[in-house]
Parts: structure tokens; sequence; C-alpha cells
């Protein structure tokens, strides 16, 4: 296993729409590890998507809290429902969070690792989590969904946590 930098803008990988996986074997296998590997390698993050790890290839990580990492291959957002107002950031636009309108729950489907189907009915920060990480696999990023650019601001130092990464809390939105 291995933890992979994060691409950051302006890498081009970040706007290419992913590959779909069409077998889930080892080299797929090996890239979820190291996603999950490099979702815990710092704190904070919420969850990863394969282009953020140079990989263009249609899988996602999510870190619940509590709860089991969920991880979906060729993952799509199937229903949302109502909206909300979030703030945003991203791991690969580093120091800066966005105010964007996302759904009050969504529900996603995809393959689990072990080739079965998952539906997932999710609300608050991992239905969040989900569309931020959807929208990578579409070179789709938060800042593309502000409504004015005045919605963007860099992150004041205190909001920081040691490593520089972002924030995590609820308050703050999803960094993944
Ligand atoms: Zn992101």
């Amino acid at each position: 296993m291995a933890v992979i930098p994060i691409r950051t803008l302006p890498d081009p990988i970040l706007r290419q729409k992913a590959k779909q996986v069409k077998v889930i074997g080892p080299s797929v296998k090996k890239l979820i590890k190291d996603m999950l590997e490099t979702l815990h390698a710092v704190p904070g993050r919420a969850g990863i998507a394969a282009p953020q790890v140079g990989v263009s290839l249609r899988v996602i990580v999510i870190g619940a809290p509590e709860e089991d990492d969920l991880v979906l291959v060729n993952p799509e957002i199937v229903k949302t429902k109502g909206e909300r107002i979030v703030q945003e950031g991203c791991l690969s636009i580093p120091g800066y969070v966005g105010e964007i309108k996302r759904a009050e729950k969504v529900t996603a489907k995809g393959k689990r690792p072990d080739g079965t189907e998952a539906r997932i009915r999710a609300e608050g920060l991992l239905a969040e989590a989900l569309e931020h990480e959807v929208d990578h696999l579409n070179g789709v990023l938060y800042i593309d969904r502000l409504e004015s650019p005045d919605k963007l601001r860099k992150i004041q130092p205190e909001e920081l946590q040691e490593d520089g990464e972002g924030t995590g809390e609820e308050d703050n939105g999803v960094t993944g």
C-alpha cells in the first residue's frame, strides 16, 4: 500500500471525465487500498476520488466516522432531494473553502469492491461527500458550483488543523 500525493489544480487530470471500471481486478483493488491509505494519512480528509491520486477511473472512497469506509466503483447519484447551503473545501484546491448548494439527501448506487451492487441513501456530510466525489469523476470541482466569485474565500489560519489540509468539521463541510 502507498500514500499517494494528492493532485491539485491546475493538474489537467482533475478536469477529465474518468473512465468506467470494467473489471474490479488486482490493479483496481490495489488502487482502492492506496486510496484508503491516502484518505487516512491525514486527519480531516472526508473522501478521495481516483483522479485526485492520478488515476482517471470511476472509483471513490469516503471515510465515515464511526462506520466502515465507503468504497464505490462506478458510482452514480441516482436521486437528490432538497437543497441546502454548505461550506465546502477540496484537497485539490488547498487553502480555500466555498459556499455552494448541495442536496439534503442523495441516493447513490455503484459497486462495492467485491462486485456486489450497493445502493446508498445518505444525508448530511455523507450526502455532500458523495456528490463531491462523483463530481470529481466528471471533472467537476466545487468551485464550478459557486454562484459568484465572492462565495470563495481563503481559509483563515486559525481554522487550519495542524496538517493545514482544511477543517473537516461539520460546520465547515467536506474536504474531499
Ligand atoms: Zn475534492
